[in-house]
């Protein structure tokens, strides 16, 4: 019956040209099937969530970059200090470093509440991975939260710090955007060239170095931009753009 109703389906399909949905693989959790789209401040993404953990395409890339340095460095020896924790993570987290402790401007659910233009609570070299994801887009002195970061980590230390890339070159906000959650800047590949007087080498993960299947890319129509709400950003072509994590080594 089931095998039937099935044919007929993909019979439906054909006759009526039905999208079949493509399907991907979470590397975070282990899900096969189709992905979730999804809708932030600023327009729908298609294929980006993942429908059993929720991860979105720069978690996946952000963990796939994490699986790949976790062949080069000791995770169980690591003090960790997570920026604006996102919870699935936090649990993962939690399990694999020797030490874990979350951070925030908003002090609601993390353990210190922080400003990362402020010089930090935390003698230097306390940690060896500082994780702060989509955050130096908000802050507008980033130099200072660069300079705050390195000196908390130890000798040898880590800090991965992607922001989302949303224009060919860094466009800089004279203010902060309400209509995206209060962003300073959009930024490009390029921005990653400002975390170089901090670090002594930086390891850029994109896309493209991974399959296909864990689905990393930002399905996102950009053709229409600016937009009354985005004054500044800059029009991309095509559907499909790249993302980009940086792995900061002091
Ligand atoms: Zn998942």
């Amino acid at each position: 019956m089931r095998i039937e109703f099935k044919r007929r389906l993909a019979l439906l399909r054909l006759r009526f040209q039905l999208p079949v949905a493509p399907k991907f693989e979470c590397p975070v959790c282990q899900y096969t099937g189709p992905f979730l789209p999804f809708t932030a401040t600023i327009g729908p993404r298609q294929h980006a969530m993942c429908a059993r953990c929720g991860s979105l395409e720069r978690h996946r890339l952000q963990w796939l970059a994490l699986t790949t340095i976790s062949k080069q460095v000791d995770f169980s020896k690591m003090r960790v200090l997570h920026f604006a924790p996102e919870a699935f993570l936090g649990k993962k987290f939690a399990g694999m470093f020797r030490s874990y402790a979350t951070a925030d401007i908003d002090p609601r659910g993390v353990d210190y509440m922080i400003d990362l233009t402020k010089p930090l609570p935390f003698a230097a070299r306390s940690f060896d991975l500082v994780y702060a994801s989509h955050v130096l887009e908000h802050i507008a002195d980033d130099r200072a939260a660069l300079e705050n970061i390195r000196r908390v980590l130890a000798p040898n230390g880590i800090a991965v710090l992607p922001v989302p890339i949303v224009a060919k070159r860094t466009i800089e906000y004279p203010e902060p955007n309400p209509f995206e959650v209060g962003h300073v800047r959009a930024p490009g590949l390029d921005y990653y060239r400002r975390y170089e007087p901090f670090f002594r080498k930086i390891t850029i993960f994109v896309s493209e170095d991974f399959s296909e299947n864990f689905q990393t890319f930002i399905y996102e129509d950009r053709s229409h931009w600016p937009t009354p709400e985005m004054p500044l950003r800059e029009p991309m072509g095509g559907i499909r753009h790249p993302d980009a994590v940086p792995i900061c080594y002091l």
